[in-house]
Formats: C-alpha cells, structure tokens, sequence
C-alpha cells in the first residue's frame, strides 16, 4: 500500500489553497468561524464498496465525483450553501497510487465546482473493500432552511428533473454490454457522476414559496414516503406526470423493465422533490424558467391522511417506500 503521508500529502496538494480564515489540512483539527447571521448544517454519508458503488464501472474519477456530490446533494436539499468537507477512507492495500491520485482528483474538483474546501480527513487501512465517509458542513441564513416537515395539506408536489435516468444507468452498466452502454450516456453519466443541485436548491429556499424540499436518494416512492411522514399527511401522485426522459423510455424498452418503475423505486437521481401551495406554483415554474432556463414537473399533491398514492388509469395503489437500498438488491 502507498503510505499513509504520501498520500495525505498528495490530497492535501490537490485541496489547493485554503482560505485565510480556515486552518485546513495538517493539524489535529480544523479550525474554522461561522458566518454570523447563518445556521450550521452537517451531514454525513458513508459509501461501501459492493453496497454503493462496484469499482468494475466506478472508475476512480467517477467515484471521487460522485463521493462528493452525494454529499453536496444533502447541503442543497436544505436550501444551503456548501462549505467544508471532511473525506475518511478505509483502503484495500490493491489500491495503487494512480487510483488514488485519480481518485482524489475527481474529488477535489467537484468540490473547485462548489467552491468547498477539504479542511481534513482520516487514512486508515481496510483488511476487505474500500469505505469512504464524508463529512459536509454548509451555511444557511437563519429562516431559509428547508424541511421535511413543512408541506401543508393541498401542497403541489414538484421535482426538478427527470426521474429513473440512474437506475437506468446502473442496470446498462451491471449489464456490460459495451453497445448497451454507449447507447445512452445520459443515463450511465446519471448513476456514475450525479449533479448535485445546489443553485436551485438556494433559489428555491430563498425565495419564500416552498415549503419542505429533499434531495431524491433513494427513489420517489421512499423519499416522498418520508417527506409525508415528516409532514404527518400523504400524498397522491399522478402517474402521467411523472417526468422520465426520452433516453430512460428507450432504455427501458430495450432492457425490458418498466420506466415508471425506475422513476418510482430506482433511487440515485439526485433531484430535488419539494412542495409549494397551489397558488405559488405556476409562479415558481415561471421563475425558475426565468433564472436557471430549465423545467421543474408537477406531479402531484399531499392530501391529509398517510401513505403515497399513485393514481393512474388502472387506479390507484399504494407505492411507499418501495425504493430498494442503492446498489445491491
Ligand atoms: P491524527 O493522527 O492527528 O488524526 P492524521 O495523521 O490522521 O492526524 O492526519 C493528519 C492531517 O491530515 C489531519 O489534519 C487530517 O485531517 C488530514 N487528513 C488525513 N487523512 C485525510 C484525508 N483522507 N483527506 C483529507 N485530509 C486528511
Ligand atoms: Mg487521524
């Protein structure tokens, strides 16, 4: 195995310069002030190989990607702005120094992307897989954090994208099929290097409308499931206004699975899901057109009772928390 300060001191290269009132990596501890007026969120997310991700499609780039921006997601699903991270790793001595370089490299620059500085970390041998856990601190203005809990009875149900393109990707790259995957980069890009939604999700807490926001990890069915129980009502989504793209339907078709259901328990997408009252949400469209030159779908609304709805044109069934765990089924 590469050692342990050889590879601190490459990652603590790779971080770039930290700014004047931040003490970064090298010492026991970070040392950092908070913005007077804002809140402090912290979130934390551990990724295991063979559960979150398999390195026979993960390349290291990819995967320091993606290990950040599933991080930065939680930071804008609040509404807030992402500033330190913290990356532990638990390494398989089969690891060589490239891997890691390369590693490190997908990482800090999706972090250059959000302006997030690594202030520190922990290197640690692992007798079995890779483990990485990643520690992300942001800022929000007191008052514009966004819940769970917030959505009110009558609440318009929206999502800021597509849903199924990375459950889609990961089944073309479990498939291997080299013709396959070329086909739809789209959705191979959505399972390896998701984009987190930091921008719309300052916006749309900024703006006063919305009033329970999440990012979307584990498919609508389970995270809208929860947004319900943290708002102690239910939901009823429309079947026809659930968002897939034109790649999802064709990929759908070729692999023989149903788009409504990798929209519905895929996971992965990384989307926003937030609600707003009736009223404000033609308003919401219009403006989020206006500034970011892009669509957010209505696909439903929270009712009172419990439970998550789909209605369609075979009737209705209950869909909560059917979204499986990530990679493994
Ligand atoms: P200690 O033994 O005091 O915990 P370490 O030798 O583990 O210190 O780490 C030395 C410095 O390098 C610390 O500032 C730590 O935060 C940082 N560091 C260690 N591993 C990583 C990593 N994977 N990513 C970023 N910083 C790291
Ligand atoms: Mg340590």
């Amino acid at each position: 195995m590469v050692s342990e300060r050889q590879l601190i001191d490459y990652i603590k290269r790779a971080a770039g310069k930290t700014p004047a009132r931040v003490q970064g990596i090298g010492d026991d501890c970070a040392v950092f002030g908070a913005r007077a007026g804002c809140k402090q969120l912290v979130s934390v997310d551990t990724l295991v190989e063979g559960i979150h991700f398999d390195l026979a499609w993960h390349g290291p780039r990819e995967l320091g990607h993606k290990a950040a921006a599933v991080n930065i997601s939680d930071i804008a699903a609040m509404g807030g702005k992402p500033c330190f991270v913290l990356l532990s790793m638990a390494l398989p001595a089969r690891l060589d120094f490239a891997w890691l370089t390369a590693f490190t490299e997908g990482f800090t620059a999706e972090l250059r992307e959000y302006e997030i500085v690594l202030i520190g970390g922990d290197t640690v041998a692992s007798p079995a897989g890779l483990s990485l856990s990643i520690s992300i601190i942001g800022e929000a203005e007191e008052g514009r954090i966004l819940y769970r809990s917030g959505a009110g009875v009558d609440d318009v149900i929206m999502v800021s994208g597509p849903l199924g393109d990375a459950a889609l990707g990961l089944k073309l790259c479990r498939q291997g099929r080299k013709d396959l995957l070329a086909s739809w980069p789209r959705l191979t890009a959505a399972h390896l290097t998701p984009r987190p939604e930091v921008a719309l999700g300052r916006h749309l807490a900024a703006g006063g409308k919305v009033t329970a926001m999440l990012d979307m990890s584990d498919g609508l069915s389970t995270d809208l499931a929860h947004m319900c129980e943290a708002s102690g009502l239910g939901a009823r989504l429309d079947a026809d206004l659930i968002p897939v793209s034109a790649p999802a339907r064709q990929a759908a078709s070729a692999l023989e699975t149903d788009v409504l259901d990798a929209a519905l328990s895929g996971g992965e997408d990384y989307k926003l899901l937030f609600t707003c009252p009736a009223a404000a949400a033609e308003d919401l469209r219009q403006e989020v057109m206006a500034v970011f030159k892009r669509q957010i779908f209505r696909i439903g609304k929270m009712v009172s009772g419990r439970g998550v709805l789909l209605c369609g044109r075979d009737g209705e069934r209950d869909v909560s928390f059917q979204g499986y765990e990530h990679v493994t089924e």
